[in-house]
């Protein structure tokens, strides 16, 4: 046996890689499994290159917990170790390099990925590591190392072993969590899921059917659990997949999930190298932001499912997996996004979003538009996110009117701009929401052969904004924002039936009561088809309400102002108020009037509610 000192060049690292990870003591088993797959895969690697004539046998990696030695042994029949490389490697490499990261880790404190800890993690759980080693080299003599977590390790030669290195933790009474399968099988599951060499933990029970009907027999048979996937989709050539296995593999990550929308299989070696497959979920229309369903892995070991500033914000909607051992892992989340290969991996996403959609768009226009409530929230933000998917996606956005039609942009543009043209040459595209009660403008609208689109998602208010300052010749309009006549501005004005006086006494009947409420009163000429009494919000003043609350900012500084048009041309107007005697009648009528009014927008509520349907009993009565 010999005896040495690892070189320690600053402090003893090992009370430090306990103390700093404390937080992230799990990923040990990804670090050593790892290590397990690249040996495994070095192996491979030598036998294509015609260095390794004999057969090597199947490789496998396997997890072995024994409870009552106390022992977690991550063995693999990869490339193992001769004596002289199980002192470079983990007395030296292994060594510096966690005592590189741990260093750089002391600085910074929330390092992506956590490579880099390497073989040296093992320290994060176990009081006493072993490892027993034989290279794949002719003649080469098996060995064992071990090391209790002080610079001293100890070397000895070993009989028996066969090819491939067992790394066994002597796990410390305060890690006694990962001897227990069912913990263990959850880390697993969690970093290891698709790992390129299968990863075999115990045994698990198979059962099959044999006969028919009532001879039908349940034949239970152990075999192997392997708990990976080596082959992911993502790694095969796309050519090589249908549908169909894209979407068991949609079903492999997110099970019970209701099947993608679509997806895209990202692909690319040059500038950096990228793979993967993004899925659109089916998403209710209600925008809700599940983030962390996007996986990024290296080199199919998973590494976080935390993707910010990897992939674009507004596609953080979206499921499923990249990977690249590109990314860097071992910095900070500030320095991911200030680098310059992390700026292009995330453009190169958007520009293949961007694509995919517009070829759906191109190849089957009617099955994409059937989608487009699911994915609208997503090209609508990309649209506001991102200036380059705004050129893209504004040939494949799509507008809903309240007929359940959609144009593009251009086609609404076409459609409506002879009707709705205001005079200042702006195309007015009037839209409503019908998550509030809108029905009788909406028909007033229509009445006029105007068109009404329907802008009911959170997202709508901001899109719509963007679109009037990216397209410049439109605006959008509720159509509740004003009455009919005035919702596109144009130089025709009506008379009015009533004389100046009259007009008078009609406001001043309706002040007081409109006034208490702080908003504003106005008499207009309208058709006499028109209602009596409407309440009308403009449209900006309710926008910035609006937005101000999707912010989070509260509604304090623009407070829910309306404006109500009287219209003088109304016969209930003319012919019964002014003509009514008793002022006590004609306050009853006005306070009816406005209540209906108010009805009508869906603001008439509680207290007032019944208030005023016990007034309308007692009219009918
Ligand atoms: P890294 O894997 O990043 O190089 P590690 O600290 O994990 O750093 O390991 C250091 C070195 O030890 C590896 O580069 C490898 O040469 C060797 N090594 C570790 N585990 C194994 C293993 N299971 N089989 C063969 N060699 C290994």
């Amino acid at each position: 046996m010999e005896k040495g000192t690892i070189s320690v060049q600053t402090q003893n690292i090992f009370p430090i890689i306990k103390k700093f990870l404390y937080s992230d003591h799990d990923i040990f088993l990804r670090e050593l499994i790892s290590n397990a797959v690249d040996a495994s895969q070095k192996l491979n690697t030598l036998v294509n290159k015609g260095v390794i004539k004999s057969e090597i046998g199947e490789l496998q990696i396997e997890i072995i917990a024994d409870k009552e030695a106390g022992t977690l042994t991550i063995r693999d029949n990869g490339i193992g170790m001769t004596e002289e490389e199980v002192k470079k490697y983990l007395n030296q490499v292994a060594f510096s390099s966690a005592e590189e990261f741990v260093k750089k880790y002391k600085a910074e404190n929330t390092i992506i990925g956590h490579f880099g800890l390497g073989f040296y993690s093992a320290f994060m759980v176990a009081s006493q590591v072993e490892v027993q080693t034989k290279s794949y080299r002719k003649n080469a003599k098996a060995v064992k190392w071990s090391c209790n977590g002080e610079p001293e390790y100890e070397i000895e030669f070993l009989e028996g072993k066969s090819r491939g290195t067992d790394v066994i933790l002597h796990i410390s009474d305060d890690s006694k969590e990962f001897l227990e399968d069912a913990r263990i099988e959850e880390l697993l599951q969690k970093y290891c899921r698709f790992l390129p060499i299968p990863i075999k933990f115990g045994m698990k029970e198979h059962v099959e059917y044999e006969g028919e009907g009532e001879d039908r027999q349940e034949i239970k048979t152990e075999e192997e659990n392997i708990v990976n996937n080596p082959h992911p989709a993502w790694k095969k050539s796309p050519r090589s997949l249908k549908d169909e296995d894209y979407k068991k593999f949609y079903e492999e990550l997110y099970p019970f999930s209701a099947p993608p929308l679509f997806w895209i299989h990202l692909n690319i070696d040059y500038p950096f190298n990228l793979t993967g497959i993004l899925y659109f979920p089916k998403l209710s229309n209600s925008f809700e932001i599940q983030k962390n369903k996007i996986h990024l892995y290296s080199n199919q070991v998973f590494v976080t499912d935390n993707v910010e500033n990897i992939v674009p914000e507004f596609l953080m909607l979206l499921h499923g997996v990249i990977d690249s051992p590109d990314i860097p892992l071992n910095v900070s989340r500030s320095y991911l996004q200030s680098d310059s290969n992390v700026k292009k991996i995330t453009s190169y996403i958007s520009k293949k979003v961007a694509e995919k959609l517009a070829s759906q768009f191109k190849k089957d226009r009617d099955a994409y538009t059937e989608k487009w409530a699911e994915i609208s929230p997503v090209v609508k933000y990309g649209m506001i996110a991102d200036e380059k998917f705004y050129k893209k996606a504004e040939k494949f956005a799509l507008l809903t009117n309240t007929e359940g039609e959609h144009f593009t942009i251009e086609e609404y543009t076409e459609k409506v701009k002879e009707k709705q043209t205001d005079k200042y040459e702006k195309v007015v595209m009037l839209y409503s929401n019908p998550n509030e009660e809108q029905a009788s403008y909406i028909s007033s609208a229509k009445a006029r052969e105007y068109d009404v689109l329907v802008m009911d998602q959170v997202i709508d208010n901001h899109f719509m904004q963007n679109l009037e300052q990216k397209l410049n010749n439109v605006v959008f309009v509720r159509v509740d924002s004003d009455i009919t006549d005035n919702l596109i501005q144009k130089d025709e004005a009506k008379e009015s039936s009533l004389s100046e006086k009259q007009e008078e006494r009609v406001k001043a009947l309706f002040e007081g009561l409109v006034e208490d409420s702080g908003n504003r009163i106005e008499l207009k000429p309208l058709s006499a088809d028109d209602q009596p009494v409407m309440i009308v919000k403009p449209e900006f003043m309710r926008r910035m309400k609006e937005m101000q609350a999707l912010q989070g900012m509260g509604g304090t500084q623009f407070p829910d102002s309306y404006t109500v048009v009287v219209n003088s041309n109304h016969p209930l107007i003319g012919e019964k108020l002014l003509k009514m005697r008793s002022e006590e009648k004609k306050a009853n009528f006005v306070s009816y009037l406005y209540d209906l009014a108010r009805l009508n927008q869906n603001m008439l509520k509680g207290d007032d509610l019944s208030a005023f349907v016990k007034s309308s009993l007692e009219f009918v009565s």
